[in-house]
C-alpha cells in the first residue's frame, strides 16, 4: 500500500514539476523532481535495509518539510499553500490517528509561529491580508475532523472485530450445552494436521453416547432430557480441562472428546473417569436396567506418527462405541493403534 502511495506521489509531483517549469517556477520544479528522486531512493532502500516504519517516517517528515517550504516561499503565486489541506489525510493514512495528529499539529504550529514572527523572518513571503489565518483556521478544523473521523472509524472496526468473534463463537458452539459443535470438529482435524505432534505422545478420540436416552425422554419429557444433556456436558467440562483437549456435542445425545498430546494410559483413565462420573451423577432413569442415566464410550488411541484422518478416527471410535453398547452399555471399549 505504501509503495502504491509513493508511486502516486511521484506521478503527482512529476505533473506538478512540469507544470511549475511551464509557469517559469524553476526552483519549484527542481524541488518536485528532487522529491521524486528522494521518494524513489526510499523505495529502493526499503527493499534492502530500511524498515517500513522508517521509510514511512522519513517520507512524512520530507512531506512536512516540503509543504513548509511551499508555505514560507509563497511558491506558485502563493497558491501552493493550499496543499496544506492534504496534510491531515496523508499523515493519518500513513502514520495512524495519534502520530498523524501530532505531525499535522507540528506543521500547523510551525506555520502559525512563522506567521506571527513574520516581521523578523525575511525569508517569509508576503500573503494577502487575512489569507494565512483563514487557511490555518480551516486547516485546524480539518485536522480535528480527520481525528474524529479516524477515531470513530477505529471504534466501529473494533466493534466489528468483537461482533465477528461473537459470531464465530456462536457458529462453532452448540446452543444447549455450550460445547463445540460438529462443524468445529470438522475444522479441528485440519488444524491438528498442521501442528507438529510430539512423537512419544498420542491422540485419543472418545465417542460417548447416553444409554437408553430415548426411553428417558419418553418417560421424563424432552425438557428433562435437555437438562441431562446440560448436566453431562458440565461433567465433561469438569474432567477435560487442558487447553489442547476439546469436547464436542457430536449429535443429539452423543458427545466426543479429543485428547491431544496425551499418553495411552491417561486416555484410558480419562475414558473410565467419564463413565464413572456420569454414573455418579445418579440421575434417576427407571426405564434403564441400570436405574440411572449412564453413558457408553468408544475410544480410539493413535500415535502422532500416523496421519490424522478425522473420518477414519471417528469411524474407528464409533465401532468401539457400538461394541460397548453391544456388551451391555455403561462401559468403554478402547482401541489402540501404534
Ligand atoms: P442407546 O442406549 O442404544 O444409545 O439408545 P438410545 O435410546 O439412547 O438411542 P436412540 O438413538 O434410539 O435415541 C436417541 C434419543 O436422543 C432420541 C432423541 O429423542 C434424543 N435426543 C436427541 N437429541 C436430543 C436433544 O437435543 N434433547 C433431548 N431431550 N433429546 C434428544
Ligand atoms: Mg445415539
Ligand atoms: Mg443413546
Amino acid at each position: 500500500m505504501f509503495r502504491l502511495l509513493i508511486y502516486c506521489a511521484c506521478f503527482f509531483l512529476g505533473s506538478l514539476g512540469i507544470f511549475a517549469y511551464i509557469e517559469g517556477e524553476n526552483i519549484l520544479g527542481l524541488i518536485d523532481f528532487f522529491a521524486i528522486a528522494l521518494l524513489l531512493s526510499i523505495l529502493i532502500l526499503m527493499d534492502r535495509i530500511l524498515p517500513l516504519n522508517w521509510a514511512i517516517g522519513i517520507s512524512c517528515w520530507l512531506y512536512l518539510a516540503s509543504l513548509y517550504y511551499l508555505y514560507v516561499s509563497g511558491s506558485a503565486r502563493n497558491q501552493s499553500f493550499l496543499w496544506y489541506y492534504s496534510v491531515p489525510v496523508v499523515f493519518n493514512f500513513l502514520m495512524g490517528r495519534k502520530k498523524g495528529l501530532a505531525m499535522s499539529l507540528i506543521l500547523w504550529s510551525l506555520s502559525l509561529l512563522t506567521y506571527l514572527l513574520r516581521a523578523r523572518l525575511p525569508f517569509f513571503t508576503t500573503y494577502p491580508d487575512g489569507f494565512v489565518m483563514r487557511i490555518l483556521s480551516s486547516h485546524l478544523l480539518l485536522i480535528i475532523l480527520m481525528y474524529i473521523y479516524e477515531y470513530s472509524r477505529e471504534l466501529t472496526s473494533r466493534k466489528l472485530v468483537i461482533t465477528n468473534k461473537e459470531l464465530r463463537e456462536k457458529a462453532i458452539r452448540d446452543g444447549l450445552t455450550g460445547l463445540y459443535n460438529r462443524r468445529y470438529m470438522d475444522e479441528i482435524w485440519a488444524i491438528l494436521n498442521r501442528q507438529p505432534g510430539k512423537n512419544d505422545k498420542c491422540l485419543a478420540f472418545i465417542m460417548l453416547d447416553i444409554d437408553y436416552f430415548k426411553l428417558y425422554n419418553d418417560t421424563y419429557g424432552h425438557q428433562k432430557g435437555d437438562d441431562v444433556l446440560i448436566e453431562i456436558a458440565r461433567t465433561l467440562k469438569g474432567l477435560i480441562r487442558r487447553e489442547s483437549d476439546h469436547i464436542f456435542r457430536y449429535g443429539g445425545e452423543e458427545f466426543a472428546v479429543l485428547l491431544y498430546g496425551t499418553t495411552s494410559e491417561k486416555a484410558v483413565e480419562k475414558t473410565q473417569d467419564i463413565i464413572q462420573k456420569v454414573a455418579e451423577l445418579n440421575i434417576p432413569h427407571n426405564q434403564s436396567p441400570l436405574g440411572k442415566v449412564t453413558v457408553s464410550a468408544g475410544c480410539q488411541i493413535q500415535s502422532f506418527s500416523q496421519t490424522i484422518e478425522g473420518d477414519v478416527i471417528i469411524l474407528k471410535a464409533d465401532k468401539c462405541l457400538y461394541e460397548a453398547k453391544r456388551q451391555g452399555k455403561n462401559r468403554s471399549i478402547i482401541c489402540r493403534e501404534p
